[in-house]
């Protein structure tokens, strides 16, 4: 499957839920959610009977669109979990979250996830103290994430920390764009409380 490159707001509608996909507007009223919160198209408010296979079908494409992971490795974020020994809905969700982008995005250092994968990818992280431009690069507990020093003046970060708290798995340095990964996160402390982490695992165990 392809990327996706038409407008991001039409799958919040479409999932009826704030992926967060274009960072400070997201948290302004110019989000289209406020205001048009059905799905797009013609038949958008129209009534519609969802089969469970639906509901399921959907819940996966929610859960893949807000960490912004393709079909395949987001198969794998499920198949990995269900060789661990926890709930295996909520081990996917810990693979995801621990995610170097969306570490990064957690953070509150950028806005968003799109932003944070790009910023990866064009060097500008060290883990540990190497550079990682791998967006799905798998972060454990103990690890430091930090900006590159030459990076750290950069646009992109002067609005570090004012957009987003960071979550309470991280011990974040805003001033010093530090990151240390402190637990992976419980499901409580993840922030996905309209995520249906059940309904995607049995989507796939089908
Ligand atoms: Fe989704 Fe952000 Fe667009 Fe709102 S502004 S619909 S949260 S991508």
């Amino acid at each position: 499957m392809g990327r996706y490159t038409g407008p991001v707001c039409k799958l919040c509608r479409r999932e009826a839920l704030k992926l967060f996909l274009k960072g400070a507007r997201c948290l302004g009223p110019k989000c289209p959610m406020e205001d048009r919160a059905y799905p797009p198209g013609q038949h958008g408010q129209g009534r519609k009977k969802v089969s469970d296979y639906g509901l399921q079908l959907r819940e996966k494409q929610k859960t893949r669109r807000f960490y912004g992971v393709y079909e395949k490795q987001f198969r794998r974020y499920y198949t990995e979990a269900t060789r661990s020994r926890g709930v295996t809905g909520e081990a996917m969700l810990q693979g995801l979250e621990l995610r170097l982008d969306n570490v990064v995005f957690r953070s509150g250092l950028v806005s968003s996830r799109a932003e944070a994968r790009q910023l990866i990818t064009h060097r500008h992280f060290l883990v540990d103290g190497h550079i990682v431009n791998v967006p799905s690069f798998q972060v454990k507990p103990g690890m430091n994430i930090e900006v590159k020093a030459k990076s750290k003046t950069r646009e992109v970060f002067a609005h570090s920390g004012t957009v987003r708290r960071a979550a309470s798995w991280l011990s974040v340095d805003t001033e010093g764009k530090r990151i240390q990964v402190l637990s992976v996160p419980s499901r409580g402390e993840m922030d996905v409380p309209e995520m249906h982490e059940q309904l995607v695992v049995e989507y796939y165990s089908r």
